[in-house]
């Protein structure tokens, strides 16, 4: 039976974590800013840009939101991101995505300043983690690694297996798995023997996008399953890409959805903000 990682408990380790932080740097007489930036009115990321403001209030930073109109168009986006790169109360500026069709997502964040960039898409940022010297790490994939170090499991010379290939998701998941030694292997839509490969992974990270994808014959005896999906299932209820109650007891290891990868992202995203004040003062 496998033990639940659990993600609410140690986004809350984090964060407060960030808070102390932030508060000595408040005593300094330093304030910390993120500016979230949302264009339309998607639901999903109207809930994300709430979750992110309520999470810089819980830490001490402040949050300046730039709601625009889906009609906003992509030069506007790109002086309003200009403006933020250059206002000093800002340490880091979140462009909510996705952005509507007419706006190439591209151009913004290749405009978002890479010392301000603490989502970490910038194509600077990522050569960084690809090099691993980096300052800012990709929320999600930081977060899985946060929640894998939280089982004790060492992950050098463990076989890892990612199923994804995302820029957001899959690619820096597996660079921060190889950096800790890890033996990594990326699976996607046009893999073989997809579920013999899973099979064999000490450590399974699930990022595809399908509800109940990752099966118990995917699954190794002990395995660490960390699940990244965030899928509604036919009831409408938000569920992962693994197959929670059936590798239950075939896991050593697992993360609910809710409450598992998707607290971490935003926790990574305060930690992400405060390294971008201490790069700003000097301080690290
Ligand atoms: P994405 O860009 O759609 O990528 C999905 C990946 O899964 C692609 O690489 C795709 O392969 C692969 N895939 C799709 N069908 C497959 C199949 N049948 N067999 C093997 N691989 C398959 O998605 P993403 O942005 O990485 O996000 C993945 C999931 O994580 C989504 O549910 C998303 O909502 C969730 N997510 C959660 C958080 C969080 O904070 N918890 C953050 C970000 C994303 P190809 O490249 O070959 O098409």
């Amino acid at each position: 039976m496998a033990k639940i990682i659990d993600g609410k408990a140690v986004s809350a380790k984090v964060k407060e974590q960030v808070r102390k932080e932030a508060e000595t740097l408040r005593e300094k007489g330093i304030e910390i800013g993120l500016a979230v930036v949302i264009v339309g009115d998607n639901p999903a990321s109207r809930v994300y840009v709430n979750n992110k403001k309520k999470a810089c209030a819980e830490v001490g930073f402040n949050s300046y939101e730039y709601a625009l109109p889906e009609e906003t168009t992509e030069a506007e986006l790109l002086e309003l991101v200009e403006k933020l790169n250059s206002d000093g109360k800002v340490n880091g500026i979140l462009v909510q995505l996705p952005l509507p069709k007419h706006i190439n997502e591209n151009a913004i964040i290749n405009a978002i300043r890479p010392d301000k960039d603490v989502d970490a898409f910038h194509p600077e940022n990522v050569g960084h983690i690809m090099i691993g010297d980096f300052s800012f790490l990709p929320c999600t994939p930081a977060g899985v690694m946060e929640l894998i170090a939280e089982t004790g499991v060492d992950v050098c010379s463990k076989n890892c297996v990612v199923i994804g290939r995302s820029n957001i998701v899959g690619k820096p998941m597996a660079m921060l798995l190889l950096h800790k030694n890890g033996t990594v292997t990326i699976c996607h839509s046009r893999t073989k023997n997809l579920a013999e490969i899973c099979s064999n992974a000490d450590i399974l990270v699930a990022a595809v996008g399908k509800a109940g994808f990752v099966t118990p014959d995917m699954v190794k005896e002990g395995a660490v399953v960390i699940d990244v999906g965030m899928n509604r299932n036919t009831e409408g209820k938000l569920c992962g890409d693994v197959d929670y109650a059936a590798c239950f007891d075939k896991a050593g290891y697992i993360t609910p959805v809710p409450g598992g990868v998707g607290p971490m992202t935003i926790a990574m995203l305060m930690r992400n903000t405060l390294t971008a004040a201490k790069i700003k003062n000097n301080m690290v």
